[in-house]
C-alpha cells in the first residue's frame, strides 16, 4: 500500500522542456501536439473575454521557438510564462470560441517523444458558455497558491482586474479544499513501497440477477467477467501487482459491499468493468468515467444513474450510505482521491490511443457513480465498449479482442504507478 498524495507534490522538483509545439487541422478537429522531455500533470480549459485556451503544466521551460499556426487552428497569438514558482502556463489567443475534445498525455514511444495531445473544435457562444468550466487534466493547485489565491488563479495574460474564478477554483465542478487539506489520510510511510506489489481491485459489473445491459444472448455481466478475468492475468503477469475481485463467479453483489471489499482490503487502485448500451446501434467504442458531484455531460449523468439501479435492478433497497462514508464524502479527502482517480483515467485513455483500441469522442467522462465512491482509493470505471452495438457486442465477444482492452488496461495502471514512483524518488 503506498500514498499516492505524493504524485501531485513532486512538480517542485522536475523542470521540463517544451521542445515543440504542432498544429494539426483534420475535419472534425484541430490536434494540438505538445512535444515534451517527460510526461507530467496538465490541466487545459478555455477562458472568455477574449476567448483564450489555456495549458498549465509543472515548471517548465520552452524551447519551442517560434511555433507555426495557420487560420484553421483559429489562434491568434500564444503566450506562456511562469504562473508561480511551481507551475508554467501557456496562453492560446483565439479567433473565436472553441470546444476542447479530448487532453490526453502520450508517453514516449519509438522516435515519438513524450507528447500532450489536446484536440479542439471551434464551436458557438453557447456551447463554449456551457463548457467553460471544464478542466482537462489533473494539475493541481498547491498550497501557497491556494492559500495567495483563496480564489482565483493568477491568469497573467488579463488585464489585472479580470477574475477568472469561475473557471479556476474548480476541477470539475469539485471546489478545490483548504490548503493543508489536500494531503489524504491513509499515508503508509513505513516501507519503500517501491518494492511493494500494488494491490489491484477488479470488479466485473453487475452479476447473477442483475445482467447488466444485455444484446439477445449477450450479457454484459458475462462479458465483463471475462475481461476482469483477461485483466487480471496481464497484471499478474508482472510480477509488479496483486490482484482481488469483487467477484469471480455469477454472483450478485451490492454496489456498496462492492466498495466495502475495496476499502477492506486497503486497495492502490479500483477498476470497475462495464460494458454500455443505448439506443443508437451505431454508437461504439470505450470511454473511462470517474467519480464527480457534477455530471461531465447529460448522456454520462444518465448512464451513472443506469449503473447506480443496479440495486435496484436485483430488487435490493438502497440503503442509507455508511455512515462513515457519507462522512468522508463530505471531508476534503475524496477531492484528492478525486484528482488522483483522473489522472488514472488519463493514463488509462492514452493506451487505448497507444494501442489502437476505438474510444468515445470524449474518452473521459465524470459522474456520479457509486461504485467509484471509496474515499481513499483512486477508482475509475471502464465500459468496454457497447453491447448494443453489434458488431462491438461480437468483438467483446471475442477472448483475443478482450486481451487487447486487458492488455491497455494494465499498461495505463503501468503508466500510473511508473509516475507515482517516479515523483516518489524526486
Ligand atoms: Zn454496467
Amino acid at each position: 500500500m503506498i500514498s499516492i498524495s505524493m504524485l501531485f507534490l513532486g512538480s517542485r522538483v522536475f523542470a521540463m522542456n517544451i521542445d515543440a509545439v504542432r498544429f494539426g487541422a483534420y475535419p472534425d478537429k484541430v490536434r494540438m501536439v505538445l512535444d515534451l522531455s517527460d510526461i507530467s500533470d496538465f490541466r487545459v480549459f478555455t477562458l472568455s473575454d477574449p476567448y483564450r485556451m489555456v495549458i498549465d503544466l509543472p515548471n517548465t521551460s520552452w524551447q519551442a521557438g517560434t511555433v507555426n499556426r495557420n487560420e484553421q487552428t483559429f489562434v491568434s497569438d500564444i503566450r506562456h510564462g511562469k504562473l508561480n514558482q511551481d507551475i508554467s502556463r501557456i496562453v492560446f489567443d483565439l479567433k473565436q470560441p472553441v470546444m476542447i475534445k479530448a487532453a490526453f498525455m502520450l508517453p514516449q514511444n519509438g522516435e515519438k517523444p513524450n507528447r500532450l495531445v489536446v484536440d479542439y473544435q471551434k464551436t458557438d457562444q453557447t456551447t463554449f458558455q456551457s463548457q467553460k468550466g471544464n478542466i482537462f487534466g489533473t494539475l493541481k493547485t498547491d498550497h501557497e497558491q491556494t492559500e495567495t489565491a483563496q480564489s482565483t488563479i493568477p491568469d497573467f495574460s488579463v488585464r489585472p482586474t479580470e477574475s477568472s474564478s469561475v473557471e479556476t477554483n474548480t476541477i470539475a465542478g469539485i471546489p478545490l479544499p483548504p490548503p493543508n487539506a489536500m494531503r489524504p489520510k491513509r499515508i503508509h510511510t513505513a516501507a519503500p513501497s517501491v518494492f511493494k506489489k500494488h494491490l489491484i481491485i477488479i470488479d466485473p459489473g453487475h452479476g447473477g440477477v442483475d445482467p447488466g445491459a444485455t444484446n439477445g444472448r449477450i450479457y454484459e455481466k458475462h462479458i465483463v467477467l471475462a475481461l476482469a478475468k483477461a485483466l487480471k492475468s496481464e497484471l499478474l503477469k508482472t510480477g509488479r501487482y496483486e490482484v482481488k475481485m469483487t467477484r469471480e463467479t455469477d454472483v450478485f453483489i451490492r454496489l456498496k459491499d462492492r466498495v466495502k471489499f475495496a476499502r477492506k482490503h486497503e486497495g492502490d487502485l479500483f477498476v470497475s468493468i462495464h460494458a454500455d448500451s443505448i439506443k443508437k446501434p451505431q454508437v461504439h467504442g470505450s470511454s473511462i468515467y470517474t467519480l464527480s458531484k457534477k455530471a461531465s455531460d447529460a448522456q454520462t449523468a444518465k448512464l451513472a444513474e443506469k449503473e447506480n439501479q443496479a440495486d435496484l435492478m436485483a430488487g435490493v433497497h438502497f440503503e442509507v450510505e455508511d455512515e462513515q462514508v457519507a462522512f468522508i464524502l463530505g471531508d476534503f479527502l475524496i477531492n484528492d482521491t478525486m484528482n488522483q482517480s483522473k489522472f488514472f483515467a488519463n493514463t488509462v485513455v492514452s493506451s487505448f490511443r497507444v494501442n489502437g483500441l476505438h474510444t468515445l469522442d470524449t474518452p473521459h467522462r465524470y459522474a456520479g457513480f457509486a461504485v467509484l465512491k471509496a474515499p481513499d482509493i483512486p477508482s475509475i470505471l471502464i465500459e468496454a465498449g457497447f453491447v448494443s452495438n453489434a458488431a462491438e457486442a461480437k468483438l467483446l465477444s471475442t477472448e483475443s479482442h478482450r486481451k487487447k482492452l486487458a492488455k491497455a488496461i494494465r499498461s495505463g495502471i503501468d503508466t500510473y504507478f511508473d509516475y507515482v514512483h517516479k515523483n516518489e524518488r524526486n
